[in-house]
C-alpha cells in the first residue's frame, strides 16, 4: 500500500508493519511515520517525508529564535537611540523597542547596487534585510541565534524602487 507525506503528498510504496522497517530495502528512509509519543504503540498520526521533516526542523529552530528573541547588538541600540533623537532612552528600553518594531518588519530584497555596498560594509557576510516604518533592519543569515547587526534609516530610499518585499516582483 502506498503511503503519503501528510504535507507535500510525496508518495512511496511501503509495508505497514513498522517493526519490519529495519529490514526494508528502502534505503535510505525517505518517509517516516509520526506516532503519538514517537513510538509505534498506536496507529501513526500521519507520515512525513525526509524533506518536509528537514524543513520542519529548520522552521522549529527559526521559530525558537524568534520567540526567544533575536540577539541585538549594542551598535544597533546606540544607532536606534541616536536616530530616535531620544536622549532619555537607555539601552534596555531601546532593546525592547527595537525587538518590538523588528517583530513587525517584513523581509525585503534590496537593489543590486545597494546590496553590493551593504555586503562590503558587512564584512562580506551574507545578510537578511527587513523593513518596517522608518528603518531597514539587517540581520545575520543562516546563523542561530539570528543577530540584528545594524539598522539604517530608510532615508530617501523607496519601497518599490530601491527595495521590494521578498515575495513581490521588481518593477
Ligand atoms: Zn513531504
Amino acid at each position: 500500500m502506498p503511503i503519503q507525506c501528510s504535507l507535500c503528498e510525496y508518495e512511496v510504496e511501503f509495508d505497514h508493519d513498522y517493526h519490519n522497517w529495519r529490514s526494508t530495502k528502502e534505503q535510505p528512509l525517505t518517509i517516516y511515520p509520526v506516532f503519538p509519543g514517537g513510538k509505534p504503540k498506536k496507529e501513526p498520526k500521519g507520515f512525513i517525508c525526509a524533506e518536509c521533516l528537514h524543513d520542519a526542523k529548520r522552521s522549529r529552530s527559526y521559530m525558537k529564535t524568534v520567540v526567544s528573541g533575536i540577539v541585538i547588538t549594542v551598535h544597533v541600540l546606540d544607532r536606534y537611540i541616536e536616530r530616535c533623537k531620544a536622549d532619555h532612552l537607555d539601552r534596555e528600553t531601546a532593546k525592547v523597542a527595537v525587538a518590538k518594531e523588528f517583530s513587525h518588519a517584513k523581509k525585503i530584497r534590496i537593489k543590486k547596487k545597494w546590496l553590493n555596498r551593504r555586503f562590503f560594509n558587512n564584512n562580506r557576510k551574507p545578510a537578511n534585510y527587513y523593513f518596517d516604518g522608518g528603518f531597514i533592519y539587517i540581520t545575520t543569515k543562516d546563523e542561530i541565534p539570528i543577530t540584528l547587526v545594524t539598522i539604517e534609516p530608510v532615508g530617501n530610499k523607496e519601497l518599490g524602487r530601491d527595495f521590494w518585499y521578498e515575495d513581490e516582483q521588481e518593477t
